[in-house]
């Protein structure tokens, strides 16, 4: 069967985009959004790691300034313990300070020449470096003087060590120290402030790229979620597909081989000889495609007053009664299909059996159910098909039956057709006694049993007296009923293994096989006499009665042929009308071959 095709609607509303063309779309922007990802993700690491060395060189820095700190601070310290230790020595003559005034200075210069070299990258504190080394080195030099002064002279030396401009050497060093200190302090503010703000501007970095870029992840997890969830769906759909494409394909098979088995089963129906033949097949063939359905074929009497059972087929799951009148089935009252449920009481046809009246009153839903196809032609009904079943019935098993039904009853009125032809092919229509063709073919066929056996076969040739006269006096259609009447009494007359027949007009042929020439005399003798006696009444009138003349030939035994047999009763039919007529007269083998 063709499959509904979606309409075609040119005049539709523009539809919106489709669930499939947004996913196509959404699929088109995960490959930059996945790159974007990476990208900040990369952005993220690199500036991380960036900091991460500007931390750690800030670090350095902060660490440096801190040193420079402290080396302006053991400067300053070395020069006072140069001087305290110097001034003591000169004050208590004491060796061990002469000796931590000696080891003292060169500590001095060595932190001078350190803060010099710390300070080499800024010109401005290298300059101030080299201040104070030159301030403090001007203070050294006024302290070695004071050293060889007491050497020579002690007490000018505490004279000239009360007056000398120590103090203000030592005051101008403290103060270029200071200012170097200072210097130093605002680097270190300086660079306190930029490491925060570097710090800051890298955690919102970091933070922000973080951020964008596990959104961004989430949304592509979230569009391949999407998109695992729409192919999953799109696999059980395909799937779906794919079952229902192969029950289609199962049911097209099915139907196929059961409109196979129909044409194999129209083209036997041609071929049956007989209506039982037709209904056996029919039976065998509904067991056979469905074997759930039970029931029985049906036909109706010439008389069209009852149906019989001709064939029946499964297991009846609501039985039908053997014999039914039309007006017990609603499918032949009313000449359409009639299908009824086992619970329906009273649209059930009379002839199905009776509803279970404890489980109707139960309320039991029988699933039960019946179908009467009625087997009608031209109007005529022929027959019935009776189907029933133990559960709810297939609409194709159904349309199968009405297909089988109808090729049924167009076989019926085949049979019936050919077996009118084939009685009208053999019978006279006006005597009903079979014709000419008949004896012709049936004589030989006799007369060769017969012979084979050793046994006599007679023939009686008849003709109506006068008939013409008959036909003349009464009518012609007198003469007809006189004809059929006379067909009456030589049917009532022979036994039924003899053949009579019409030879033509108002001639008549009886073949009585086994019967010698005697009991031929003596049947066509009982012939002649019965027409003798009757009259016919033909329109209220009374007619006849008519007589006969027989001629009579047997065989006994020789080798005669249905032509000569037939030519000595002729002859002695002939000899009979000669002889006076209404008379039976033995047929003269010798005058038979002269004739
Ligand atoms: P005979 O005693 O010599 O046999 O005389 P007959 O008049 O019977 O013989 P004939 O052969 O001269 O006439 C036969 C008549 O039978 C002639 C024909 O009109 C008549 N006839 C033949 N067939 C039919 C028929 O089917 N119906 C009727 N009514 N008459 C028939
Ligand atoms: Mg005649
Ligand atoms: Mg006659």
């Amino acid at each position: 069967m063709a499959q509904p095709s979606p309409p075609a609607s040119p005049a539709a509303p523009p539809a919106s985009p489709s669930p499939a063309r947004a996913a196509s779309r959404y699929r088109a922007y995960r490959l930059p959004a996945f790159v974007l990802a990476a990208l900040l993700l990369a952005a993220v690491g690199i500036a991380t790691v960036v900091g991460l060395r500007g931390f750690a060189e800030s670090a350095q820095w902060v660490e440096h300034s801190y040193q420079v700190i402290a080396e302006i601070e053991s400067t300053l310290a070395a020069t006072r313990t140069v001087e305290s230790s110097a001034r003591g020595y000169r004050l208590t003559d004491r060796p061990a300070l002469h000796a931590e005034y000696l080891a003292s200075i060169p500590a001095a210069l060595s932190h001078s020449a350190q803060l010099i070299a710390l300070t080499r990258d800024n010109p401005q504190q290298h300059r101030l470096a080299r201040d104070v080394e030159r301030r403090m080195r001007l203070r050294l030099a006024e302290i070695d003087r004071l050293m060889e002064l007491y050497a020579r002279d002690p007490q000018q030396s505490l004279i000239s060590g009360r007056t000398s401009t120590g103090t203000e050497q030592m005051r101008a060093l403290t103060a270029v120290a200071d200012a170097m200190r200072e210097n130093e302090r605002a680097l270190l503010a300086a660079r306190d402030l930029r490491t925060d703000r570097n710090a800051a501007l890298l955690t919102a970095l970091v933070v922000g790229g973080l951020l964008l870029a596990l959104s961004l992840l989430a949304l592509l997890m979230l569009s391949l979620w999407q998109e695992n969830k729409r192919s999953r769906a799109l696999e059980r759909e395909s799937r779906q597909a794919l079952a229902e494409l192969e029950a289609s394909a199962a049911e097209r098979q099915r139907l196929t081989e059961r409109h196979r088995s129909l044409s194999h089963y129209a083209g036997l129906l041609q071929s049956c000889q007989t209506l039982e033949e037709a209904m056996d097949m029919t039976a065998h063939v509904i067991a056979d495609l469905i074997p759930e359905l039970g029931g029985r074929c049906y036909i109706l009497r010439a008389s069209q007053n009852l149906a019989e059972t001709a064939a029946r087929f499964g297991r009846e799951a609501i039985l039908s009664a053997d014999l039914l009148q039309p007006n017990d089935c609603w499918a032949l009252r009313r000449g359409q299909v009639h299908r009824s449920q086992a619970h329906d009481g009273g649209v059930r046809c009379a002839h199905l059996e009776r509803a279970d009246p404890q489980r109707a009153a139960a309320g039991d839903d029988d699933p039960r159910w019946s179908l009467c196809v009625p087997l009608m032609a031209q109007n005529t009904s022929l027959g019935l098909l009776c189907l029933s079943g133990e559960r709810a019935a297939r609409e194709a098993d159904l349309a199968l039956v009405q297909a089988i039904a109808e090729q049924l009853s167009l076989a019926i009125v085949n049979l019936q057709l050919r077996e009118t032809l084939r009685v009208q092919s053999l019978r006279d229509p006006l005597t009903g006694l079979f014709n000419r063709r008949y004896l012709e073919e049936n004589l030989q066929r006799e007369l060769l049993r017969c012979q084979r056996r050793r046994l006599p076969l007679s023939v009686l040739m008849l003709d109506v007296d006068h008939f013409k006269r008959f036909n003349d006096t009464h009518g012609h259609a007198a003469g007809d009923a006189l004809l059929a009447r006379i067909g009456q009494l030589l049917q009532e007359l022979v036994r039924n293994e003899d053949i009579a027949c019409r030879y033509g007009g108002e001639e008549f042929t009886l073949v009585l096989p086994e019967a010698d020439a005697e009991a031929a005399s003596q049947r066509a003798e009982r012939i002649r006499a019965a027409i003798a006696a009757t009259t016919i009444v033909h329109l209220r009138q009374t007619f006849g009665p008519a007589t006969c003349s027989i001629g009579v030939a047997t065989s006994s035994g020789e080798r005669d042929t249905p032509q000569q047999l037939l030519q000595i009763a002729d002859a002695a039919l002939y000899r009979a009308k000669a002889e006076g007529r209404d008379r039976v007269v033995g047929g003269d083998r010798a005058a038979g071959a002269v004739e």
